[in-house]
């Protein structure tokens, strides 16, 4: 029997109100539009696309910080709207976010000492000043933040982006929890420190048996964290999911045209392989609307491989190409 998942989302919709048509009706950006995924303990799912696809607001939505519109999150295979306080207790202390700006998301006014003691006192995980003392302590050597006195008593100005992202990463493993949704946790920090930053998740991974839902708009970085951790690639067009699979696989054999131009575009650092490399130009460069998205496969207007009198007619549904690994497209429908 399988174990049941830390999270499950189920057919999860997620529409924001925009404005009033010209009849008076309301308009609504599909934000997320019907996904469903499970992560298992200690297990990663990436979650790749362009900015507006939906991913953060999926991430947002798993934490509890959105609420949806349909569908369901399931923290242990329970409802997250039905939980006792004691479970939904557990579930607000399980599933942490890292946040993409580690400017904004630290209290410039507060010691790193402050910003790292309130969780610990919140979740009373640590009683007296001398325990807190050593657990944040802990906590900063844990990411990297040696010797920790050194950091202890600074404010977050005081700090570079990557250290404050560590620190950001510190209070999200605080409570020990069970899932931590990072999002696009490297996009606002040093390209030279990035690597650093994903090490560290990967490493937390291995320690404690922390699940993650990495979000990026990042192919290289995803495929960095999968081929490292594993896990499963979900690839996210305008609200929903248009390939999900083993990471290895959706690397290795990428299926649906999306992905293929996603991971055409990402530098290989061999010279060779990289002269060889042509990358798959689409029909248009402009996204469409959330507001008003092409009908039939929401990928046509922009898709090398359409098939005209289908594709913009007939939106494909998800299904079983290669073993686990799910794909929409009617150029891979069971015929
Ligand atoms: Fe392209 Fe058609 Fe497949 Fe959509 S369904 S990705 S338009 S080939």
């Amino acid at each position: 029997m399988s174990e049941t998942p830390v999270i499950e989302a189920k057919d999860l919709k997620v529409y924001f109100p925009v404005r009033k048509g010209i009849f008076g009706k309301t308009l609504y950006v599909k934000a997320v539009d019907g996904v469903s995924f499970k992560i298992p303990r200690g297990g990663i799912l990436t979650l790749v696309g362009e900015s507006g696809c939906g991913k953060t607001t999926v991430g947002k939505t798993i934490t509890g910080l959105i609420k949806p519109t349909s569908g369901q999150i399931l923290f242990h295979g329970k409802d997250i709207r039905k939980l006792t306080k004691e479970e939904y207790l557990r579930y607000r202390r399980g599933v942490q976010i890292v946040h993409q700006d580690p400017y904004s998301a630290l209290n410039p006014t507060k010691t790193i000492f402050h910003i790292l003691s309130s969780p610990l006192k919140r979740w009373k995980l640590a009683k007296t000043r001398k325990e807190l003392l050593d657990k944040v302590t802990y906590l900063l050597e844990l990411v990297g933040l040696k010797p920790a006195s050194d950091f202890l008593y600074k404010y977050p100005h005081q700090l570079s982006g990557g250290q404050r992202q560590r620190v950001v990463v510190a209070r999200a493993i605080s409570v020990n929890p069970e899932l931590i949704v990072a999002d696009e946790p490297i996009t606002m920090i040093d390209v030279s420190l990035r690597i650093g930053i994903l090490d560290l998740l990967l490493d937390l991974r291995q320690r404690f048996g922390t699940a993650y839902l990495f979000i990026t708009h990042d192919f290289g970085a995803a495929r960095y964290f999968a081929a490292k951790g594993g896990g499963l690639i979900a690839v996210m067009y305008l609200g929903k999911i248009v390939e999900i699979g083993p990471a290895e696989d959706i690397i290795q054999n990428p299926q649906h045209p999306y992905t293929k131009v996603l991971l055409s575009a990402v530098p290989v650092p061999d010279p060779e392989i990289s002269r060889k490399k042509k990358p798959i130009k689409l029909r248009s460069l402009d996204i469409p609307s959330p507001l008003n998205p092409p009908s039939g496969c929401k990928f046509h207007t922009r898709c090398p491989f359409i098939i005209e009198d289908k594709c913009p007619y007939q939106e494909p549904e998800l299904v079983e190409v290669r073993p686990n690994h799910y794909v929409a497209c009617h150029l891979l429908a069971k015929k």
